[in-house]
């Protein structure tokens, strides 16, 4: 037997007698007699347990990721997974009468991202502790996360996301430090949240909270006093920024976390008695797009005003310790804070910025490499980029375009900081934990290897011309479907055609995603079945989107989402033909249930401007099949897979490129010249749509797509709508789409988290 086995055998019977503990302290039950709640709480208890009874990763140099967001999901099953005894539990609660799937539905999904960049991180927080890399993510405590999404009048409204329960993962440790702000001082507390590693140790997700935090200045909805800040610093991640107190929050927010960041990591040094000009041998701090940029001038500040050391010396020692990730080109996206906003929140760190900045004026004449722009804007990622000593990508073409354009005044400067990192996801989650019937089938047919190293998956290759193991995934993706047909009953009240195409776009509402785009498609549909051609089998098109709450346009979008589904569900002509389904509160939660279901994963942004997506990389890994254009890592899905087995379309992003340097777009030649394209914005204000939405917001967004649509919607729709349908078309060749599907899951072992961390790892970190 080896130690794996042992171990895991010490666990398992630890696990069923530490159950029957907890269930009599605790409930003076016998744990079959448990409520699903109650078995909830003593499995959480248990596994706390576990995990705090795991050794701590541990090592000469150590890897902190600090992010604004880590979107971490559910953890029950995660953490049962990765201590290896997620069989056996689901056993002993068999035996108990029990499903795992019915206990994980009582724990609440921690609300502490948004989308890609937050789920990443938390990606990542799981492969550094698989990988036995001691390394840990630091990050805030938002009391109510984002926000809850509801649905009202077919629009989207915000509420707060109550996430934290009386017991939960946190930890509460008695760590806790003082962040001053000119004169006003607050104090932070810390939690922390065990991360294991899949049989490894564990590292910890350290979460600052603020002291005097107070959840009653809550008013309607998720608006609240933002000048309290003495109150309001966790209350919310991206709180409204649409004024300039909002603007000053954020600050605040981010300075409070890079201000705890520092104290924590120079108070790690000090208790290992580190040389702090030699600080970078022993730490590395990977800052996650720009919202923790403030570490590199804090850190400086505190090297020079409280430890007497040079500013040379500082300014050396800092730039050696930081690497910066960009995940996005968008302008609007990177951050530039006027100097006047940081003089009010954070005047000790202005003359630190000021002095980085007169370093680059003196060295470099290009005004595009400034810190400090000519209208007094403190452009953030040019302090990563110039006091960093990385500056990655998340996806090949991504960094690729960084190189060549966005950041090309940088690349020319350092060459040598800008590398590629592809984002990846991890497998535990996103097959192991979402799909176990797909994981088993793997198992049977290739053998376990996969779990500890993904690249195993091409095994799967060996079956690619054999219906027997084909006709099997589809059997498992049958499965999925049903079982998402009853979830999506349950939660939305709508009922799905099981034997339908399941179509599926989540993610953030933005238009550069161009949700528009398909539902442009979808109406385009609609109006053929109107017109009497019917499609050979039917469809089913699945949303799942949160929109910022100041993001007008994609308000818009998810209106115009509604309102189709209400007028095509309930056309008797159309309905059994399509159905159309926007799921509320899209989170990590709901995509675990969606994505093992999905036939198609629409991936439809307009070329250049996604950074790399990891939802592609997840549909892969569960045998959905892509359509979408080249854009972020679908380039590189679509290397992996061969032109069989993805479906790719739209102007490739050297053609949007120039068509932006240019000025060259223009949607309404788009709208006169094609007849399907005119058909179909026009839907947009039919008096059926009338009927059921609101003029005010179909006007809006009708008038948007006509008259600017800055994100090309109308460039790709014509062959968007072509390829699409010869998807749909070869769908019905069932067994060349098993190989599809194969194929896909078979080459997804690329997007392994595990694999980039090794490679950061590798090219940056360097942790012995
Ligand atoms: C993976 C994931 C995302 C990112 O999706 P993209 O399609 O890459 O934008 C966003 N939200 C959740 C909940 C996710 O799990």
């Amino acid at each position: 037997m080896g130690i794996e086995r042992i171990r895991e055998q010490v666990f398992c019977n630890e696990v069923e007698k530490a159950l029957t503990d907890v269930a009599k302290r605790e409930y003076n039950k016998e744990p079959k007699d448990l409520t699903d709640e109650e078995t909830y709480y003593s499995l959480l208890h248990v596994v706390k347990d576990l995990s705090a009874s795991t050794k701590r990763i541990s090592g000469n140099k150590k890897i902190y990721y600090i992010s604004a967001e880590f979107l971490i999901g559910k953890l029950l099953t995660n953490n049962l997974i990765n201590l290896g005894i997620y069989d056996r539990v689901k056993e002993i609660l068999a035996g108990y009468g029990k499903k795992l799937s019915d206990i994980e539905e009582i724990e609440p999904e921690p609300s502490l991202g948004n989308g890609g960049l937050g789920r990443l991180a938390a990606c990542f927080l799981d492969s550094i502790a698989t990988l036995g890399l001691p390394g840990d993510g630091i990050g805030l405590n938002y009391h109510f996360g984002l926000f809850r999404q509801k649905f009202s009048d077919r629009l989207q409204t915000a509420v707060p996301d109550k996430w934290i329960a009386d017991r939960s993962w946190l930890n509460k440790t008695d760590i806790s430090f003082e962040v001053c702000f000119g004169k006003k001082k607050v104090r932070s507390v810390l939690y922390d949240i065990d991360v294991v590693g899949y049989e490894e140790g564990v590292n910890k997700l350290h979460l600052f909270d603020l002291e005097s935090v107070d959840e009653s200045i809550i008013k309607k909805g998720i608006t609240f006093d933002k000048t309290a800040i003495d109150k309001n610093l966790t209350l919310f991640l991206y709180p409204d920024d649409s004024d300039e107190d909002g603007n000053l929050l954020r600050i605040y927010q981010q300075y409070f976390m890079v201000s705890n960041a520092a104290q924590l990591i120079l108070r790690e040094l000090h208790e290992q008695q580190i040389d702090l000009h030699r600080m970078y041998d022993h730490a590395v701090i990977q800052i996650n797009d720009t919202h923790p940029t403030m570490v590199i001038p804090e850190l400086i500040r505190i090297l020079t005003e409280e430890k007497a050391m040079s500013m040379d010396d500082a300014i050396d020692v800092v730039s050696k310790t930081c690497a910066y990730t960009n995940h996005t080109i968008l302008a609007e996206a990177l951050e530039k804070w006027p100097l006047e906003y940081l003089e009010k929140v954070v005047p000790q760190l202005v003359p630190i910025i000021k002095e980085l900045d007169k370093r680059v004026k003196a060295k470099y004449k290009d005004k595009k490499v400034q810190i400090i722009d000519k209208d007094k804007r403190v452009h953030m990622a040019h302090i990563d980029i110039h006091y960093g000593f990385s500056v990655n990508g998340v996806a090949a073409l991504h960094t690729q375009i960084l190189k060549d354009t966005e950041l090309n005044h940088f690349y020319k400067i350092y060459p040598e900081k800008f590398n590629n990192k592809t984002n990846g996801i991890t497998f535990r989650r996103w097959l192991m934990g979402c799909n176990p019937a797909l994981a088993g089938l793997i198992t049977d047919l290739t053998g376990d290897s996969w779990k500890k190293d993904a690249s195993k998956l091409t095994a799967l290759m060996e079956f690619k011309d054999d219906a027997d193991a084909a006709a099997k995934i589809m059997a498992v993706k049958q499965r999925k479907k049903d079982e998402l047909c009853a979830y999506i009953k349950e939660h939305e009240g709508v009922e799905l055609d099981r034997e339908s195409i399941f179509d599926i776009q989540i993610k953030r509402m933005h238009e550069y995603k161009r949700q528009q785009m398909n539902a442009l498609y979808i109406i385009h549909k609609y109006l053929e079945i109107k017109a009497g051609q019917k499609p050979v089998r039917p469809m089913t098109f699945i949303f799942g989107a949160k929109a910022a709450p100041a993001y007008v346009i994609a308000q818009d979008v998810i209106h115009l989402l509604l309102c189709l589904q209400e007028l095509i569900n309930n056309d008797p002509d159309v309905k059994d033909h399509m159905k159309v389904v926007m799921v509320e509160n899209y989170n990590v939660t709901y995509a675990e249930h969606l994505i093992p279901a999905c036939d198609i994963s629409e991936q439809i942004s307009l070329a250049s401007k996604e950074a790399s997506g990891t939802g592609n990389m997840k549909f892969m890994l569960n045998g959905a099949v892509t359509l979408g254009t080249m854009d972020g890592a679908n380039v590189e899905i679509h290397d992996l897979v061969g032109d069989d087995n993805i479906y790719v379309f739209g102007k490739d992003s050297d053609t949007v490129i120039k068509l932006y340097e240019k000025s060259a777009y223009v949607s309404k030649d788009y709208y006169k010249k094609s007849k399907v394209i005119k058909e179909a914005v026009d839907f947009i204000t039919d008096k059926k749509m009338l009927a059921i939405g609101h003029k005010e917001n179909l006007k809006r967004l009708q008038d948007e797509l006509l008259n600017k649509d800055w994100f090309m919607t109308l460039l790709d729709l014509e062959e968007y709508i072509s390829v699409k349908d010869k998807a749909f078309t070869d769908y019905e060749d069932r067994r060349s789409w098993g190989k599809k599907m194969l194929v896909n899951i078979a080459q997804a072992g690329f997007f392994s988290s595990d694999r980039t961390i090794e490679e950061y790892n590798r090219d940056i970190w360097k942790l012995s």
